[in-house]
């Protein structure tokens, strides 16, 4: 039997992928199998190539048991496959990392431990809050205060360990992971133990993330002022909280404070939700369609004088289906917008001709002077055929491939709660439209509901037919315009 691969036990940082290291990156890069969290840095597994392993778990969900984590461990490792396990923060930190490496140990694989940056210290640095200062805080201790709230322990059990009055007397700040439920409780039992109900608070919710959080307090007012604040977060107790006040150096973006709803299917939502937190939004994921390729006999290319392409998952699959690219040198190529155009040029081919208005209307405008006898449209099933009727009516010959369609796809409950309570709701088209309101249980559900924006005329029309009226439109019909439609209306 060959010898086992190593082990990787590495830290992912506690969300702003920035903070990822040197070391975990390349490992990322390398790996056969990654075991990760739920709570890692966003982006940072979309271009690795081993196999991801999801077996974390958010909040109180299910989780995958640890014992199933350390089978998997052993049993990659010993298949001779180099696993990475990929924890939020630093494993060695609340990570249950130690448990894992004493796993190798006795099972002889070699591992190795690759420290992240760990949510007690990144989110209050992102905060402005440094967790030791020269006169006020010469000592800082890490807290676990989790209660394992629902499994009837009472009291549960790492909270009977902590010792409240030794907590409540040590000599610098005080750090919570994971105390979020348990806030009432600790700022109670810090001041019972001797803390002035002045002391100091600050919550960290989703530190160093784009729509990070601070709730500044006090012990006596905490609980109440944080009422709102959700897992992940980090509670600082300590005089140096109140340096956030004047140290807080992350700048709020323009759509701070605002809950927005990404309609889209998950494979295009991830880029319209990345600009959206960029921005300081909070994004509710409510993937409602998800891509569905179709097994679509594509004609060869180069018999046409005109190829239209209607949308980047079109030009995905376009390109999988062909079987010589340089049949695609013989036709015009037309993209409807510049994302379709984008996505073309990432594959190396330069679209000849992007309207500037990107629907079909705008397209057949800008085909108004080409020359066209035999023209291919490349698009989804159920399309709209306005470029189609237009370039028959000139006499052209036309035909359709289907490439994919959109699937509707059921929306958990606990997402599509979220998505109803959110501000706004972002539609980028049509079946977008359609397949969210029957996630979402019909337009009625949605009247006292999020506001809607719409990318454009057409996906605004299909809204209207349910009875909804959009609240903005974007001018420029892309999802950048629709970020800069949502910014401009958050200025004023
Ligand atoms: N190993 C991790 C901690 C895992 S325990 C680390 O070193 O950071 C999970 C807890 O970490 C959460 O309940 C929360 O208290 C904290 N946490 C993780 N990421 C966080 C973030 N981005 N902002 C605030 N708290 C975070």
């Amino acid at each position: 039997m060959s010898p086992p691969a190593t082990v990787f036990l590495v830290g992912a940082g506690p969300g702003d992928p920035g903070l990822l290291t040197l070391r975990a990156s390349e490992l990322l890069g390398t790996a056969d199998v990654i075991l990760h969290d739920k709570l890692i840095p966003e982006g940072i597994l979309e271009d690795v190539r081993g196999e991801l392993v999801d077996v974390g778990k958010i909040g109180g969900g299910a989780q995958v048991p640890q014992e199933e984590t350390h089978r998997l461990l052993v049993e990659h490792a010993r298949a001779g496959r180099t696993v990475v396990r990929l924890k939020g923060g630093d494993p060695f930190v609340f990570g249950r990392g130690g448990e894992e490496a004493q796993v190798c140990a006795q099972h002889g694989i070699p591992f190795q431990v690759v420290p992240g940056i760990t949510a007690g210290v990144a989110a209050p640095a992102y905060a402005g809050i440094p967790v030791t200062q020269r006169e006020s805080a010469s000592a800082v201790a890490f807290v676990t205060g989790h209660t394992h709230a629902g499994t009837g322990e009472d009291p549960p059990k790492s909270e009977a360990q902590l010792e409240w009055p030794a907590l409540a007397a040590f000599p610098g700040t005080l750090v919570f992971y994971m105390g979020v439920r348990s806030l009432p409780r600790i700022a109670e039992r810090l001041t019972a133990g001797g803390r002035p109900p002045s002391e100091p608070v600050a919550v960290i919710q989703r530190g160093t993330f784009p729509d990070q959080r601070v709730v500044r307090a006090t012990l006596a007012d905490v609980a109440e002022r944080a009422a709102g604040i959700g897992a992940p977060a980090i509670i600082v107790v300590g005089p140096v909280a109140a340096l956030h006040d004047e140290l807080a150096w992350v700048a709020r973006g323009p759509l701070a404070g605002t809950s927005i709803v990404v309609t889209r299917a998950r494979a295009q939502a991830s880029a319209l939700a990345r600009r959206l937190r960029g921005l300081g939004a909070a994004v509710v994921e409510a993937p409602a369609i998800r891509i569905e390729p179709l097994a679509a006999e594509l004609p060869d290319p180069s018999g046409y004088d005109l190829l239209v392409l209607t949308s980047p998952n079109g030009v995905a699959r376009l390109l999988e289906l062909v079987r010589d690219a340089r049949t695609l040198a013989g036709p015009r190529i037309a993209a409807i917008g510049p994302g379709t155009a984008r996505a073309l040029r990432e594959r190396g081919i330069a679209a000849d001709l992007v309207p500037d208005r990107a629907v079909g209307e705008g397209l057949v405008d800008a085909l108004r002077d080409v020359p066209v006898r035999r023209a291919l449209i490349a698009r989804a099933q159920d399309a709209r055929d306005v470029v189609v009727d237009a370039l028959r009516e000139r006499g052209a010959q036309v035909d359709v491939v289907s490439l994919y369609r959109t699937v509707p796809e059921p929306l958990p409950d606990d997402a599509r709660a979220a998505a109803l309570a959110a501000d706004w709701a972002t539609f980028t088209s049509a079946s977008s439209v359609r397949s969210f309101l029957d996630a979402a249980g019909g337009a009625p559900a949605l009247r006292d509901g999020p506001r809607l924006a719409s990318i454009g005329p057409v996906t605004s029309t299909v809204l209207r037919q349910a009875g909804l009226e959009p609240d903005l439109e974007a001018d420029e019909h892309t999802p950048s315009g629709l970020v800069a439609a949502l910014v401009d209306h958050a200025r004023t």
